[in-house]
């Protein structure tokens, strides 16, 4: 037992060092962390099992408030209180009640990390139950993926390097039948993002947004525009873009996707686009 027991004693301390176990891919000890190589080291299902059991009352009962937890947390978030890891849903006011926590590495194949604090965050419940559920933020099939939140709760929500765009989108125009082709890129494709992107199925999820939000996206532009500017040309209207976007700088960091449309049609304004947003302002 004494190798056997080291080993365990090892990797209960290292399951501890959660941002290393996700952000650095050369980590091959994490494979290690797995529910069967536990098991199989310990040569015994139950004694794992017994242990994960008393440290999780434990935790519930002793050291854990999670409706204090979530109030803080709560009371930290800018002020769209939108879920950090989509910014497209709104989090529960801490006063009506709180979101699910997830595990950010799955409980039943990962106990070991299941009693680190930061392996538990506050998420939208869309983004816990209906599109992560318990995919595996450490290996794609085979494959060792590195994961992080994307969004940072500091002041405001802050993109880590991380930029959406809508370059090579086809915006609808007049014809009727015409709904638009909605590309959404993500800048650098790196492994964070990708992880990120995949695990949340943003793609999708932001291609709707955009599908769903970008007729009101455009009555809230031009309808200031027109309070705020006199005779609104194309020009104009691509200046004011630039002005608008500006002005909601802050909020608009809480919105990525939004102020990706917003920089797609200053980008790519013409006069059909600009009458086109004309004639859905009206
Ligand atoms: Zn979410």
């Amino acid at each position: 037992m004494g190798e056997i027991t080291d080993e365990f004693y090892d990797l209960v301390l290292y399951s501890q060092k959660l941002k290393i176990i996700l952000e650095d891919n050369s980590q091959t000890i994490a494979n290690k962390l797995h529910i069967d190589y536990l098991n199989s080291i310990l040569n015994d299902t139950v004694v794992l099992k017994k242990l994960m059991e008393s440290l999780w009352s434990n935790l519930k009962t002793n050291s854990w408030d999670i409706d204090l937890h979530y109030k803080k947390f709560y009371e930290k978030l800018p002020e769209s209180k939108m879920c950090p890891f989509c910014a497209l849903q709104n989090l529960i006011d801490s006063e009506l009640g709180r979101e699910d926590y997830d595990h950010l590495l799955f409980k039943a194949k990962y106990p070991l990390t299941s009693v680190c604090d930061n392996n538990i965050a506050p998420t939208c419940s869309e983004c816990n139950r209906r599109f992560k559920k318990v995919v595996d933020v450490l290996f794609n099939d085979t494959e060792r993926r590195k994961f992080r939140y994307p969004f940072v709760v500091k002041k405001s929500f802050e993109v880590q390097n991380l930029v959406i765009t809508l370059d090579g989108s086809a915006h609808p125009d007049l014809e009727l039948d015409n709904k638009g082709e909605w590309v959404i890129n993500f800048v650098p494709e790196d492994d964070f993002n990708k992880s990120w992107f995949l695990t949340y199925d943003i793609k999708i999820r932001y291609e709707s947004c955009v599908r769903n939000g970008y007729k009101k996206w455009i009555k809230e532009l031009i309808r200031a525009a027109r309070i705020n500017e006199n005779n609104i040309n194309t020009n104009s209207l691509k200046t004011y873009i630039n002005k608008y976007k500006e002005n909601y700088k802050d909020l608009y960091a809480e919105y990525p996707i939004k102020l990706a449309y917003y920089n797609y049609i200053e980008k790519n304004m013409t006069t059909v686009l600009h009458e086109y947003m004309e004639r859905i302002a009206i």
